[in-house]
């Protein structure tokens, strides 16, 4: 439902927090086709005819308007209307990394799960939209018609003729970020510096100062670690340090404020003038992160948030590779790189990648980072 609580250009204004709607993504689990068509309320092919962002409480959100061609699952009507976290409205864009793009005119098979208040959220993060192109389904290979009929059949036989995995150009959903030139890492669209200054050792840090002093914090708002705040102060402090100590970029995040907060409503990427790594509802993400940036100096982050989805996942520290957890540093670790302004990256020749944009239980291997990792953090920073 579309609220009308515009802020235009009332930074950092606090009202009270409203849970968005919208799915959000960052890390998330690889699913099938199937996989998607047993979470789906609604399958369809459409038509975007519409897209409008609006404040929604202290956060940005997009809908946008799918006017349906074909029916493959559900009763969804005529038109659906589907929400997405991010946009921009008047001077200030949300980026939220991995959600799909859907532009006015462009045609797509999505895959949808019933929203709260009678929309729609896409599944799968940049998974559950297939980009359709003059008839055809390129990420699968594909003639839309016959796209159709085995993903109305269940998705039988599909596998074989997969062209291009979901998020790379041409590939559903249509992989966010401008690649550099023979590049092996993505960047987000916004971004280039902070708008922090250099400090005095020459680091690019946010600006952004806690009112306690640090760069960034921590609000314990968890499910997982109630009581255990020294803990997450630990994993997420070390896991932003694989950056500023290993990529050889002039980045750091700088200080983490000591005191954690434990804001049980901050369950959203939430403009509130803070760098706040929280814990909330993020649609079938495992974690996501929120760039904010000014619509007329768009190579300046303003403020940057970070999600746990520890409602649908646990996590845990040190996690063995058979358990049933994420281990936190492994997907933190992703998340500060999108703080740094990478993009995720879905080719499985990338899988070796702390910006490989899957991620299962029990894994850890971001905690160490591949040399294309570090050249896109120099890419974006420099180097000291
Ligand atoms: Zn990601």
């Amino acid at each position: 439902m579309r609220r009308g609580a515009y802020l235009a250009g009332a930074a950092f204004a606090v009202l009270a927090l409203i849970v968005a709607s919208g799915v959000t993504h960052a890390s998330v689990v690889k699913q099938s086709i199937p996989d998607l068509i047993r979470q789906a309320d609604v399958v369809v092919h459409g038509r975007v005819t519409d897209t409008t962002s609006f404040w929604q409480g202290t956060t940005i959100v997009t809908e946008v308007t799918i006017d349906v061609k074909t029916t493959i699952f559900g009763s969804p009507g005529n038109q659906v209307i589907v929400t997405l976290p991010g946009g921009i409205v008047g001077d200030i864009g949300l980026e939220v990394s991995d959600t799909p793009e859907f532009q006015r005119g462009k045609e797509s098979v999505v895959f949808l799960g019933n929203g709260r208040n009678g929309d729609f959220q896409v599944l799968g993060a940049v998974q559950g939209k297939v980009d359709v192109v003059g008839g055809n389904v390129p990420a699968w290979n594909l003639p839309l018609d016959e796209f159709i009929a085995r993903v109305a059949a269940g998705g039988i036989g599909l596998e074989e003729h997969a062209a291009k995995p979901p998020g790379t150009p041409g590939g559903g959903g249509g992989g966010k970020g401008d690649k550099g030139d023979e590049a092996c890492y993505l960047l987000c669209k916004i971004d280039w510096k902070r708008n922090g200054e250099q400090d005095n050792d020459g680091i690019y840090s946010p600006k952004l100062e806690d009112d306690q002093g640090g760069n960034w914090s921590i609000n314990n708002n968890s499910q997982d670690w109630p009581n255990d705040d020294a803990a997450l102060v630990a994993e997420l402090g070390d896991s932003a340090k694989v950056w500023t100590d290993n990529a050889g970029a002039r980045w750091s995040l700088g200080a983490l404020n000591a005191t954690v907060t434990h804001d049980s409503r901050l369950t959203n990427a939430s403009f509130d003038g803070r760098n706040v790594v929280s814990f909330g509802y993020t649609g079938n993400a495992v974690a996501v992160t929120a760039n904010w940036f000014y619509r007329n100096a768009r190579k300046h982050t303003i403020e940057t948030d970070f999600l746990f989805n520890d409602i649908d996942n646990d996590f845990g520290i040190n996690v063995p590779e058979s358990n049933s957890e994420f281990d936190l540093k492994n997907v933190a670790v992703h998340e500060f790189g999108h703080w740094i302004c990478l993009g995720d990256q879905y080719n499985d020749s990338d899988f070796d990648h702390v910006m490989y944009g899957f991620v299962e239980v029990g894994e850890t291997k971001n905690w160490t980072l591949h040399q294309c990792d570090m050249d896109g953090a120099q890419a974006v920073y420099g180097t000291p």
